[in-house]
This record gives structure tokens, C-alpha cells and sequence, in this order.
């Protein structure tokens, strides 16, 4: 089969290799589209460790059941599913709490196991999805992408926020606003310092959008919101002044969300947390519910793909990784089709 190979540090390329066999309890996919993630491109170029090469990455995907392995009765042959990105153990106490995505001992589909950038993987029965024929193959890979943007709201505890405002307009931030916009929260407010990416929030229902090399971030917010403060702020950016102005900007008892991993280290103030009781969360990947809720967005069609998803074949997808490390000016998001 093709496979989309990650062989050594700074090289991608398309290889031949043998198609892997489903072991007991695990199914194989014939892989109908596979999205390229940020944190892929982000830790091939910084030769990362948490993606060592040699390696097949791609942990967003759908396809078609193609065998089934050993154990397994209610998958056949032929049925369309998406896969969820973290294998965690189920019997650890984090997984018997349904904190799934936490498990310790979770592994992550192209991490240090073989990904979806092929024409087939062998994935765990407990982490296939049913994929309902209206959800297209190009969804189905932005399912896992949009349940992070899930699993953000399944935190945040207000209801019904009124005010959401989201730094980073990359593939999650869009999402996350989508989501926001489906729950109901009707003043939505994107922050990015890339013009192409704000019109595309705009389009998606951001207003106003934010450019900070434009204006002040925190000056705007606070007269689009008469000195109140936003309801939920998320930073799907992950650089230590997202973070800084993310709280700065939420109102006092507001929720700070933060998905964005670039940095580590962030500077923040204490008093902003503790004099206004601001609460500032971290989200990590997905459980099982927030993939179910994901695919229900796509079915009922509350999510807008077009035209900042751009799908390749895989043949392409050395060509495509590079174009999107680079950060390409007329699309957002590159899927590949094997
Ligand atoms: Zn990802
Ligand atoms: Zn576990």
C-alpha cells in the first residue's frame, strides 16, 4: 500500500509498504481521508520528540472496514466509521471515570503507533466510530478536529455564554467558533494576526474579528462589550500571550479555555485569576462522547468546511505537508484522500 512515511527528521515522503493485518479485537481501515494536524506539521518542524521518526502520522481519519480481527462481532466488512485519535487502556481509574483522554498509559494513532497517512491501519475495535452515510468522507476526518472544539464546551460550565471570543483562527479555533455558534452563543469574536484566517472566521459568523498588529486586542474587546469582559475566552494559539490576554480579556467569574499547545512556560497574573475569580481550564483531545457529539454536528449540518478545507490525493501529501508548514494563503486545513 502508499503510505505517507516520516522516515527520518526533516524528511516526508510517499513509500510502498506492506499492508498491515488487523490482531485480535482490531479492525483495518481502508483509509477514505486522513486531515493533516497542526501539531503534526508543528513537531516535524521542530524535530519533536513526541513524534519520533520513523513514523506514520495522521490521527484524524474515516474510512471503510476492511477485515475484521479476531473477537469482534458488531463491525462487518464494508461499514464506514471514523476513528478517535487516543487508545487509552480502559481499566485504569482515569478510563473507568470515563476520563479516557487522560488515561496514562493512552496512545496516540501516528505517535509512536502507525497513523492514518496510508491507504490502511489497523486500529482497536473500542475506538471506531459508526459514520452515518450523510456525513461525507471529508467530515469524517475533521470529526476528531471538531471534537476538540467538543470537548472545549464540555468543560466550560456556563450554559449559555453570551460572549465567546477565540484567539487562533488554524483548524480548532474555526471549529471551536462553530461549535460556540451551534450552542447558541450569538456574540462570536476571533482574534489572528493572519488576514486570510479572519476572513474565513468571518465568514463562519465571527463578528468583529480582531487583527492585533491593527489594534488593541484588549481595548476592542473591552468597548465591544461595554467594559464587561467576555463570557469564555479560548486560546486555541498556545503562545504565552494568547494565554496573558485571553484572561485579560474575560470578565470577572468568566472561563479561560486553553487548547493551544506551542509553548510551555506562560507569565500570567495572579490577580486577574484571583480578585476576579476568572477560571482558567486546560482541554486536551476527546472522549468517546465528545466524537459522537462531533459526528451529530456534521449530520445535522452545523459545520461549514467550505473553503478553508482543501482536499489532496495522498500521492500529493509530501507536496501538501511542505505547502501547509509554510502556512498557504487560500486555504486552512489540508486533507488527503488515499
Ligand atoms: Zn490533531
Ligand atoms: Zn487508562
Amino acid at each position: 500500500m502508499k503510505a505517507l512515511v516520516y522516515p527520518a527528521f526533516d524528511q516526508i515522503e510517499i513509500q510502498e509498504i506492506p499492508v498491515p493485518s488487523p490482531k485480535p479485537g482490531e479492525l483495518l481501515i481502508r483509509v477514505a481521508a486522513v486531515g493533516i494536524c497542526g501539531s503534526e506539521l508543528e513537531q516535524f518542524a521542530s524535530r519533536s520528540l513526541r513524534r519520533p521518526p520513523p513514523l506514520i502520522m495522521g490521527h484524524e481519519f474515516c474510512g471503510q472496514v476492511a477485515a475484521v480481527g479476531a473477537g469482534i462481532a458488531h463491525f462487518q466488512e464494508g461499514e464506514r466509521v471514523v476513528v478517535s485519535s487516543v487508545i487509552p487502556c480502559f481499566a485504569c481509574d482515569l478510563c473507568r471515570d470515563g476520563q479516557t483522554h487522560l488515561c496514562p498509559k493512552r496512545e496516540v494513532f501516528g505517535m509512536r503507533r502507525p497513523g492514518g497517512f496510508a491507504e490502511y491501519v489497523a486500529v482497536p475495535v473500542a475506538v471506531a466510530f459508526a459514520l452515518p452515510e450523510k456525513v461525507s468522507p471529508l467530515e469524517g476526518a475533521l470529526v476528531e478536529p471538531l471534537a476538540n472544539g467538543v470537548h472545549v464546551f464540555s468543560l466550560v460550565q456556563s450554559r449559555f455564554p453570551e460572549t465567546v471570543v477565540v484567539f487562533g483562527a488554524g483548524t480548532i479555533g474555526l471549529l471551536a467558533l462553530q461549535v460556540a455558534k451551534a450552542l447558541g452563543a450569538f456574540r462570536l469574536v476571533v482574534v489572528d494576526t493572519n488576514p486570510f484566517r479572519l476572513e474565513m472566521a468571518h465568514e463562519l459568523g465571527a463578528e468583529p474579528i480582531i487583527n492585533p498588529r491593527q489594534e488593541d486586542v484588549k481595548e476592542a474587546l473591552s468597548e465591544f462589550t461595554r467594559g464587561r469582559g467576555v463570557d469564555v475566552a479560548i486560546d486555541a494559539a498556545g503562545v504565552a500571550e494568547t494565554r496573558q490576554t485571553a484572561l485579560s480579556v474575560t470578565r470577572p467569574g468568566g472561563e479561560v479555555v486553553w487548547i493551544g499547545l506551542h509553548s510551555d512556560r506562560t507569565d500570567l497574573s495572579g490577580h486577574e485569576v484571583v480578585l476576579g475569580e476568572r477560571k482558567i481550564m486546560g482541554s486536551y483531545a476527546v472522549t468517546s462522547r465528545d466524537i459522537e457529539t462531533a459526528i451529530g454536528l456534521f449530520a445535522h449540518g452545523k459545520v461549514e468546511l467550505s473553503p478553508w478545507v482543501r482536499p489532496f490525493p495522498l500521492t500529493e501529501g509530501a507536496r501538501v505537508f511542505r505547502e501547509l508548514l509554510g502556512q498557504p494563503s487560500d486555504y486552512i486545513k489540508g486533507v488527503l484522500l488515499p
